[in-house]
C-alpha cells in the first residue's frame, strides 16, 4: 500500500512519458504458429494504441535486408527451429529500448521459452514495467496445419509450405513454448481464448480479456 502511494507520487512528478509510468498495458499474444496472433495483433494495436513487436517480422525484415542477423536467423527459421536466445533477446530489447514513449507493447512470437520470459520480465522491470496479461489463442493442431499451408500459398514464407517443417514448429511449440503459459499462470496473468471462429468474434474475446485486466 505504502509502496503504491510512493509510486503514485513519483509518477505524478515524472510525467506521463517517464520510465516509471506504470500505467502501460503490456500484452503477450500467445499461441501456436498459425493461431492468428499476427492478424489479431494488428487489430488490437489500433484499438489500444500499442506498439506491435513481432519477433518473426523483425527477423523477416533482417532477412529482406540480407543483414548478418538475417542470414543467421534464416538458417533456423527455414527448418522451423528457434533462433538462439541471445540473438532473439538482444533484437527484442533493442526494439523496446528504441520505443519508450508508447502506451504499451504487444509481444507476438516472444517469449518462446521460459528463458525468454525471464529476460522479458527483466527488460520491462528496468523500465518500471511488467507484463499485464498473456492471452493464449487456442487452436488445435490439425486446424493449424491447414491454416499455415493455406497461408503458404500467398505468404511466400518457405517455412509455411512444407508440412514436416510446420509439424516441427508445432512440436517445438508444445515442448518449449507452452511452458511460458504456465510461467505467467503462476503470476495469475494467463488467459485462454478460443481461437476458432470469425476474426471479429475472436477479436471481441481478446478485447474483453484485455479490458478485464484494467
Ligand atoms: P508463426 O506466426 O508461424 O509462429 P513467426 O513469424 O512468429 O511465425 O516466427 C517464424 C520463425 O521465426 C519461428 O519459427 C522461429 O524460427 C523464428 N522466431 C520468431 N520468434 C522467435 C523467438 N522468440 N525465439 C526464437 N525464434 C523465433
Amino acid at each position: 500500500m505504502f509502496n503504491k502511494l510512493i509510486q503514485w507520487v513519483l509518477d505524478i512528478f515524472a510525467g506521463p512519458n517517464s520510465k516509471s509510468n506504470n500505467s502501460m498495458m503490456n500484452i503477450i499474444l500467445f499461441g501456436p504458429p498459425g493461431s492468428g496472433k499476427g492478424t489479431q495483433a494488428s487489430s488490437i494495436v489500433e484499438k489500444y494504441n500499442l506498439l506491435h513487436i513481432s519477433t518473426g517480422d523483425l527477423f523477416r525484415y533482417e532477412i529482406g535486408n540480407s543483414t548478418e542477423l538475417g542470414l543467421l536467423a534464416k538458417s533456423y527459421m527455414n527448418k522451423g527451429e528457434l533462433v538462439p536466445d541471445d540473438v532473439t533477446i538482444g533484437m527484442l530489447k533493442n526494439k523496446v529500448d528504441a520505443n519508450p514513449d508508447v502506451a504499451g507493447y504487444i509481444f507476438d512470437g516472444f517469449p518462446r521459452n521460459v528463458y525468454q520470459s525471464e529476460a522479458l520480465d527483466r527488460i520491462l522491470d528496468e523500465k518500471g514495467q511488467t507484463v499485464n496479461v498473456l492471452l493464449q489463442l487456442d487452436v488445435d493442431d490439425e486446424e493449424i496445419v491447414k491454416r499455415i499451408l493455406n497461408r503458404g500459398k500467398t505468404s511466400g514464407r518457405s517455412d509455411d509450405n512444407d508440412e514436416s517443417i510446420i509439424r516441427n514448429r508445432i512440436s517445438i511449440f508444445n515442448d518449449e513454448t507452452a511452458p511460458v503459459y504456465n510461467y505467467y499462470e503462476k503470476l495469475e496473468k494467463s488467459v485462454r481464448i478460443n481461437g476458432i471462429g470469425s476474426l471479429e468474434d475472436i477479436f471481441d474475446r481478446l478485447t474483453a480479456a484485455i479490458d478485464a485486466t484494467k
